[in-house]
């Protein structure tokens, strides 16, 4: 059983809906027999097929109804928690796309406690799961809840962003109805969830599932540190052997550009040079100069400061002493739109920025551009980086979490500000690689990375190097799903 707050394409924020989409899809593929469940947010009822009421139960003196459909385009049976008072609400899933719900504590509560009652009760039929697989905060509390019960399934608790804990007040646990202690710690103690004064949903999942992970061996190594653990750090590493990492995939047949319907021109390692025509669409999409031999960056992304948006914005001005333009899609803070939309007015030749989520504006993106900019203070482990290297559009990334595990360095190190080496100190100095990381988080870090990716440009025969290597690397799903079975076997055991 998949327990998770997104799903594409029904209703994503970020990475945990196309994990939560790809996933189980691919462990399916490996024989297992997967359900997910979710909340069913406003909308969701009317997807079709239209979602069944299996049965109604009655959860702290909410109504909820337990309905089933499938996921869209597979046979995977899909569980929705519905709740209208709770979940039928403009927005995203956690907010009114300004703040956050109020009663957030109490949504996501509700959510992990008609988990674990489908589950326990089996109020979907005679099927039980031998595991648990719940998701970040929103599922934190399934782990608590399933840990005392012999007879219950394993649970696994996969954090996909340690910046997101879901931290709440203490009168949350009255509020839930959630008992005193748990396996004879009590709720309220640093060893369960209490976290410096408040209550931590993530410290549940953290705490009492069988096994922890997050989504790529380089962050698991990270959040061990004080720098990248969100004042987990201690009990992370505390978890020992119980926590790992396991980079996610992608949807490569959805991220393919001989497929991708939303680009101007198909084109694959054979035929790379048709990429060309989606730059050219994209400059004309954007009114920038048809300029196709200056280079092209991009960025597809939350505007927040985990995404290093403000970097970017502080190297701008500097970034535009070299011949290049810039395009930005993203939605978030304020204050970034903001002075986006500023500095796309001073400088309408050469930045351009689309405020919003735009899927197929996206893919547009991805294609046309010659370089993704990921210039994430931290990373779990990040899509859009393995989405450019399918499309031969080169990855310019802070070496961090995900992003060092699967974009490999084309430059030496020059990138960090050294010269020299055997030809000469040219950045790409006897590396091979599918794209440029530095490692020096500032805006003379990013302005190097951005700088060796120009020089890189002018040598047509290096670039094209760079992009069909990315373009042949192995992101699928089918690599992540079996190191899930050999974890989830691993818990079984
Ligand atoms: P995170 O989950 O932290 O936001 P990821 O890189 O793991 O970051 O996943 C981001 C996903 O959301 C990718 O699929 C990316 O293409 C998509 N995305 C982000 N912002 C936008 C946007 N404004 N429009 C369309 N897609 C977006």
């Amino acid at each position: 059983m998949f327990a998770c707050s997104e799903l594409y394409p029904l209703i994503k924020t970020g990475g945990l809906a196309d994990v939560a989409y790809n996933l189980p899809r691919a462990l399916v593929q490996l024989g297992h027999q997967v359900r997910i469940v979710l909340p069913a947010y406003r909308g969701l009822a009317e997807v079709t097929p239209p979602p069944q009421p299996l049965c109604r139960f009655e959860i702290i003196g909410y109504e909820v109804a337990l309905l089933v459909s499938h996921v869209p385009d597979t046979t995977i049976p899909l569980y929705l928690i519905d709740c209208p008072e709770l979940f039928n609400r403009p927005g995203d899933p956690y907010g009114d796309g300004s703040h956050p719900w109020p009663d957030n504590a109490l949504r996501f509560g509700l959510f992990c406690r008609a988990v674990v009652d489908l589950v326990e009760n089996h109020c979907y039929g005679d099927w039980l799961p031998d595991i648990v697989h719940c998701n970040d905060w929103q599922t934190g509390l399934v782990p608590l809840l399933l840990a005392d019960g012999a007879a219950n399934p394993a649970t696994l608790f996969t954090i996909h962003n340690l910046g997101y804990q879901g931290l709440f007040s203490q009168q949350t646990l009255a509020e839930l109805g959630l008992p005193e202690e748990v396996k004879g710690v009590p709720l309220w103690d640093f060893r369960a969830l209490e976290f410096y004064g408040e209550l931590s949903y993530i410290k549940g999942g953290i705490v009492f599932a069988d096994a922890v992970n997050t989504v790529s061996p380089g962050y698991a190594q990270e959040v061990l540190t004080p720098e990248f653990g969100c004042g987990l750090d201690g009990l992370l590493r505390h978890c020992g052997a119980r926590f790992s990492g396991i980079v996610n995939g992608i949807d490569t047949d959805y991220w393919s550009p001989a497929k991708d319907p939303d680009i101007d021109l198909n084109y694959s390692v054979e035929s790379l040079a048709d990429k060309q025509a989606n730059k050219r669409g994209l400059l004309a999409r954007f009114h920038l100069p048809d300029d196709e031999n200056t280079l092209l960056l991009g960025m597809v992304s939350r505007l927040t400061e985990q995404k290093g948006i403000d970097l970017l914005l502080d190297a701008l001005p500097a970034l535009l002493d070299l011949p290049l333009k810039v395009v930005v899609l993203g939605s978030g803070e304020a204050q970034y739109e903001q002075r986006l939309l500023v500095l796309a007015a001073q400088h309408p030749d050469r930045i351009a920025f689309h405020s919003g989520y735009h899927e197929a504006l996206a893919h547009r993106i991805i294609a046309g551009v010659d370089a993704l900019l990921i210039p994430s203070r931290y990373e779990p482990c990040g899509l859009t980086q393995m989405y450019s290297q399918r499309y031969g559009t080169v990855p310019i990334a802070h070496a961090v979490g995900g992003l060092r595990d699967t974009i490999i360095n084309a430059c030496g190190r020059a990138v960090q500000g050294e010269s020299g080496g055997a030809s000469g100190g040219e950045p790409w100095d006897g590396v091979a690689g599918t794209g440029i990381l530095f490692d020096d988080y500032s805006v003379a870090g990013l302005q190097g990375a951005v700088a060796s990716a120009n020089k890189l440009f002018q040598h047509a025969m290096l670039w094209s190097c760079l992009q069909l290597a990315g373009m042949k690397q192995d992101f699928s799903w089918a690599a992540s799903a079996r190191e899930y079975n050999r974890l989830y076997h691993r818990i079984l055991r």
